[in-house]
């Protein structure tokens, strides 16, 4: 079964939701790093939640989640293209020693100066451009409660956030009240807010990981009308190329390059998602810093 992420609506209570669970898409993820358990289960529910993020907001581009702390690991990121494709990895200090049930605090955040940034990059953003970030500290023992913080503070919408992932399955489910509508005629039910929630929360963890979307809403919600929007179905993939990688090699310098392609002969750029090589040459590397400027006037002038 493809992963599926669903979208829906109570009819009797002004709450939104969604359920994402990706199983396909993060074993492949999960197979190409190999990170210790904690790792990939920190990075499992930062990538459902970034489906969740994504599917939520209108927005053409890209998604980006990142969490940058001292512990050890340094930096885990998770991208959102456009259509639902995903890519995520991590990068761990060398000498990290990670125990079996680490937490997002010792992982990430030991000194207490570890931040969760979520960008927003527009496609075609032209050069100059600034996507849109914030950045919040890492408030919260799980990334769940630091992006309900979150989304309380920058978005001002009361948000329930349930992630869980291991090296099977990463899953979550997304709750946002909505203001009110109707005013004096509709019959508001203050309750429902509560109501779905408390439903919410009679989920286990185990169950989160091992039903699919729509089994899960069965389960949580038959007793409640839903208007569902069509599924959606994250994948994924990773949008690196050679031209990318020539770029960022131009953003090394000459200098720079040259000095590795005397040391080893080429300079190779391996994507830290995907684990593809980009390998550059002495004649490649002439070809394209004598071609970088031409580029640049391109790229400056295509938007
Ligand atoms: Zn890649």
């Amino acid at each position: 079964m493809a992963d599926t992420l669903l979208k829906f609506l109570f009819r009797d209570a002004p709450v939104r939701g969604e359920i994402v669970r990706l199983q396909a898409s993060w074993r492949q993820m999960v197979a190409l790093h190999r990170y210790p358990a904690p790792v990939t289960r920190l990075l499992g529910e930062m990538t459902a939640a970034a489906a969740l993020l994504a599917a939520n907001i209108k927005f053409d581009g890209a998604l980006i989640l990142q969490v940058q702390g001292n512990g050890p690991v340094r930096l885990l990121v998770v991208e959102v293209q456009p259509g639902m494709r995903l890519r995520a990895t991590a990068k761990l200090r060398e000498t990290a020693a990670i125990g079996e049930d680490a937490t997002l605090q010792q992982l990430t955040n030991p000194n207490g100066d570890g931040r969760c940034a979520i960008t927003l990059d527009p496609a075609g953003r032209h050069p100059g451009q600034q996507p849109y970030q914030g950045v919040v500290p890492l408030d919260g023992d799980t990334i769940a409660q630091v992006l309900e913080n979150y989304l309380r503070r920058s978005e001002q919408i009361e948000s329930k956030l349930w992630l869980a992932a291991d090296e099977n399955a990463a899953a979550g489910v997304l709750l946002q009240k909505l203001p009110q509508e109707g005013g004096a005629a509709a019959r508001p039910d203050v309750d429902a807010w509560q109501r779905v929630g408390a439903l919410t929360a009679t989920l286990t963890r185990d169950e989160l990981l091992a039903l699919e979307a729509q089994a899960l809403a069965r389960r949580l919600y038959w007793e409640e009308q839903l208007e569902h929007f069509p599924p959606m179905q994250p994948r994924f993939e990773c949008n690196c190329s050679r031209s990318r990688s020539g770029r960022m090699l131009l953003a090394l310098g000459r200098e720079e390059a040259d000095s590795i392609l005397a040391e080893r002969g080429a300079v190779e750029i391996t994507c830290d998602f995907c684990n593809a090589r980009y390998a550059f040459d002495a004649v490649d590397v002439g070809q394209l810093f004598a071609s970088g400027a031409m580029r640049e006037a391109d790229a400056s002038t295509r938007h």
